[in-house]
């Protein structure tokens, strides 16, 4: 079987050497065995890098036949690169495998993978074993992440990021999501087919800095609850009815007040109500803002990507 694996990378030039040397002996090593077909390759997607990068993976393509290259116009996020990658391979590899570029995700575990490929997966879900070699901050940030994304109603696999094989049949069905908001790791559950999930330690970056700060990570998990669930909008409009039965209740409460000749001393609630009403409406437009601002994005069917040069890959790549 043919076997890619795509990397995104971005801005990753102190890593890619390594990263490269490291997935082809992996790639060669199957071969060898007879696990995977000798024409299987990787595939680097740059994502708009500012430094080397670019430069490092066209050098790469030149002098050895199993790299290939995307380069996309423009920095469009780990998840949009991720998914370039994945669409400009599909039609030449029967399985792809997505690993980050920084050897974080320990490529010991594609055997594992492809093993599971073999007895019949369509997608093979890496998953942390343990989270050891992570900061006690990320380790925290993360398991709030998973917890979150549980209660809104998103199904996760958990503790797995976006280390995963995915059959050629999976990578089809995958294509068939046209929304604009991506959330792979939440889209590829709800693909379906026989899945299995391969546990591996996850290492510490090799070189380079983490692409994802605080900022970014809560934006993702956002954006993760937002375009998978409308759990926040019920949410809200629970909350609201409880609200109006309580308003009952104060209706009848300041009605007993007034006919019992006792109105004035009434400023405080008033006050207090003004305020938690004009917070919680505030809260509940907030909210419906960003569902409507999705809908307005997914209108527009703007592609996600574009793709700018491709080495060692045939196809022109999907525009989506
Ligand atoms: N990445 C990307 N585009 C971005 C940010 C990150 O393609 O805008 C890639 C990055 O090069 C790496 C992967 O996504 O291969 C994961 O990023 P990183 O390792 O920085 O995240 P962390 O492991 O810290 O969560
Ligand atoms: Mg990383």
């Amino acid at each position: 079987m043919k076997l890619y694996l795509v990397i995104p990378c971005y801005n990753e030039q102190e890593v890619l050497g390594e990263t490269a040397k490291r997935t082809a002996e992996k790639l060669r090593e199957l071969a060898a065995v007879g696990k995977i077909s000798s024409q299987s390759r990787i595939c680097f997607v740059d994502d708009g890098s500012k430094d080397d990068t670019w430069k490092i993976i066209e050098e790469l393509c030149s002098a050895d036949e199993i790299y290939s290259g995307v380069k996309l116009s423009r920095n469009k996020g780990h998840q949009n690169a991720l998914l370039a990658g994945l669409m400009s391979v599909k039609d030449e590899c029967d399985a792809a495998i997505s690993l980050d570029a920084d050897l974080q995700d320990d490529i010991g575990a594609i055997d594992k993978m492809v093993d599971k490929y073999t007895e019949g997966c369509d997608v093979v879900y890496g998953v942390r074993s343990s989270r050891k070699t992570d900061k006690m901050f990320k380790r925290t940030t993360a398991r709030c992440f998973y917890k979150m994304m549980r209660t809104m109603g998103v199904e996760l696999v958990y503790d797995h990021a976006d280390y995963r094989l995915m059959s050629k049949r999976a990578l089809e069905a995958l294509s068939e999501f046209d929304e604009v908001n991506l959330f792979l790791r939440g889209l590829v559950p709800l693909i379906g087919f026989k899945s299995d999930v391969v546990e591996y330690e996850r290492n510490k970056r090799f070189a380079g800095k983490s692409k994802y700060p605080l900022k970014k990570m809560i934006s993702f998990a956002f954006e993760g609850v937002t375009s998978m669930s409308i759990k926040p909008i019920r949410m809200i409009s629970v909350l609201g009815f409880f609200i109006f039965l309580t308003s009952i209740g104060m209706l009848l409460y300041s009605l007993i007040r007034h006919f019992t000749g006792n109105t004035v001393e009434g400023w405080t609630s008033i006050v207090v109500s003004v305020w938690a009403i004009g917070g919680l409406q505030l809260l509940a437009i907030g909210v419906i803002g960003e569902y409507i601002g999705k809908i307005y994005l997914e209108t527009k069917r703007r592609p996600k990507y574009v793709v700018d040069k491709l080495i060692n890959l045939d196809k022109s790549g999907d525009k989506r």
